[in-house]
C-alpha cells in the first residue's frame, strides 16, 4: 500500500493518522478547520486515558473532575465521588495535541476541504478546494455531518440527537448533571480551564426546544447565556435497528469516530470511541492478513467484539433509562435516590462514569446488588432498630 487518506482530523482521523505513520505508512491527513473548537463538553472518561495514557501525560491545559452532581426532578441532587476523575479539555487543545502527535509521527497535513471521493480501479481520486490527490486506501473520519454519501454511516434523523448549549465565563469544581422530565437526555455543566461549558443534548426533540428548556435552566441558575458563546452540533446516538447494518466499512475504505456513528447512546460519549475505533482500524490495516478485504473485515469484526456489541446493547436501554418508570418514580429520578442512599448502587455509578461497566453486564450487576442496596436504602431512612441486619 502506497498512500493513505485520512478524510478529517479530528481526534478520530488525527490518531488514525500517528498510528499508520509511526508504522511507517505514507499518510495524508485532510481536515478543512485543523485544530478547532468542535462543539463539544471535552470530557474523557478513565476508559480512555487508562487505554491511552498520553491523553493524560501532556503538557496541555486540562481540569481533572472529582465529582459529579446528580439532580432529577422530584429528587433534588446528590453528589457522587469519581474515584477515577473526569478529565476535561477544551476541544481546540486536544485537536492540537492530536494533530501534532500524527505530523511528528511523519504524517502529511493539509488544510483543505474534501469535496468527493470515487474510486478509479483498485485506487481512489480525492477532490480537494485546493486541487486533486490519490490514495490506495481511506480512512473516513469526517465526524457527524460526513458530507461524503458514498462512505460511512449513513445518520437518519432517528439516529442523532442535537447537542447545543454556551461557554460562558465561571469556574466550580464539581460537573453537573441534570435530568428533566420527558427528555431523552440530559443538561450538563462541565468546568473547564477558563470557562464553564453549559450544554443539552436530547433525542426526538428540536433543538429550538432543547435550546428553551437550556436557557431556562441556566436563568434559574443565575447564569447569563445572554453572554455565552453558543455552539450546538449534531452527536450520532443509532436506533437499536440501525446498528445492525451500520455502515462502518467497504471496498477500500473504513470509517472511524463519529463517521461511523461511534457514540455512546445513553451518554454521548464520543471521544473514547474516536480514538479506539482509529487504533483499531490502523491495527487491521497494519495485520499480517494481505488482502485489503480482510482487513476491512478484521475491522468490522474487531469493532464488533470491543465495544459495538455493547453501545447496540446501550441504545435499547436509552428510552428506558431516560423516559422509563420504577418503583412508580421515573428511572433518573430513583437513580439518584438511590445513589444518595445506597453505597452499593453508588459504586456501579461510579464505574458506569468510568466506563468500567458495561451496558451488557449492568442487569445482572444491578440484579444481584438489588437485595442488598434495597436493604441499604431501608435503613438509610433510620430503620436500623426495627429491621434486624440480616441482607448481604
Ligand atoms: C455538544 C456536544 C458535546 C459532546 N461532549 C462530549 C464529551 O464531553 N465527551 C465525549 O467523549 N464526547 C462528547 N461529544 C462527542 C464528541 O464530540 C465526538 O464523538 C468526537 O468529536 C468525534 O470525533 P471525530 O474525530 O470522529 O469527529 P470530529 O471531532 O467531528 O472531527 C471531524 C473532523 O473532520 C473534518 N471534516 C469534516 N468534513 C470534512 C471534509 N469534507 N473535508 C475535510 N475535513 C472535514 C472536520 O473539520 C473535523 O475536524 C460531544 C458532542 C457534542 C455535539
Amino acid at each position: 500500500m502506497k498512500r493513505v487518506a485520512i478524510l478529517g482530523g479530528g481526534p478520530a482521523g488525527a490518531f488514525a493518522a500517528e498510528r499508520l505513520a509511526s508504522a511507517g505508512l505514507n499518510v495524508l491527513l485532510f481536515d478543512e478547520k485543523l485544530a478547532w473548537e468542535k462543539p463539544c463538553g471535552g470530557g474523557l472518561t478513565h476508559k480512555a486515558y487508562s487505554q491511552y495514557p498520553f491523553l493524560i501525560q501532556n503538557p496541555t491545559p486540562k481540569r481533572f473532575v472529582t465529582e459529579t452532581v446528580l439532580s432529577a426532578p422530584k429528587s433534588g441532587p446528590v453528589t457522587l465521588k469519581l474515584d477515577d476523575p473526569v478529565v476535561i479539555y477544551s476541544r481546540f487543545d486536544l485537536n492540537r495535541l492530536l494533530l501534532e502527535r500524527a505530523e511528528h509521527a511523519g504524517a502529511q497535513i493539509e488544510k483543505t476541504r474534501v469535496s468527493e471521493i470515487s474510486r478509479q480501479g483498485s485506487r481512489w481520486r480525492l477532490r480537494t478546494t485546493s486541487g486533486n490527490a490519490d490514495a490506495d486506501f481511506c480512512i473516513v473520519a469526517t465526524g457527524a455531518r460526513n458530507p461524503l454519501r458514498n462512505v460511512a454511516t449513513q445518520l437518519t434523523a432517528s439516529d442523532t440527537v442535537s447537542a447545543l448549549g454556551y461557554y460562558v465565563p465561571g469556574d466550580q469544581a464539581n460537573i453537573d448533571i441534570q435530568f428533566l422530565p420527558h427528555l431523552e437526555g440530559y443538561i450538563w455543566i462541565f468546568p473547564r480551564c477558563g470557562h464553564l461549558s453549559v450544554g443539552i443534548a436530547g433525542k426526538g426533540e428540536p433543538a429550538s426546544a432543547l435550546r428553551k428548556r437550556l436557557e431556562h435552566y441556566m436563568l434559574e441558575r443565575g447564569m447569563s447565556y445572554q453572554h455565552g458563546s453558543f455552539y450546538s452540533h449534531l452527536l450520532p446516538s443509532l436506533d437499536t435497528a440501525s446498528w445492525k447494518n451500520n455502515r462502518v466499512a467497504g471496498e477500500g475504505w473504513m470509517a472511524v469516530g463519529d463517521a461511523a456513528g461511534l457514540v455512546d447512546p445513553i451518554t454521548g460519549e464520543g471521544l473514547y470511541y474516536a480514538i479506539r475505533s482509529a487504533d483499531l482500524a490502523a491495527r487491521a490495516l497494519l495485520s499480517e492478513v494481505s488482502s485489503l478485504a480482510e482487513k476491512v473485515k478484521q475491522y468490522r469484526a474487531s469493532l464488533q467484539r470491543d465495544f459495538m456489541s455493547d453501545l447496540e446493547f446501550g441504545s435499547r436501554l436509552a428510552k428506558r433509562f431516560y423516559l422509563g418508570k420504577y418503583l412508580f418514580g421515573a428511572v433518573p429520578a430513583r437513580m439518584v435516590q438511590f445513589t444518595r442512599r445506597s453505597p452499593r448502587f453508588r459504586s456501579v455509578m461510579q464505574d458506569l462514569f468510568s466506563g468500567r461497566q458495561s451496558y451488557q453486564e449492568l442487569k445482572t450487576r444491578l440484579l444481584q446488588n438489588l437485595k442488598g442496596s434495597l436493604y441499604e436504602i431501608v435503613m438509610s431512612f433510620g430503620f436500623s432498630r426495627v429491621v434486624p441486619r440480616k441482607a448481604g
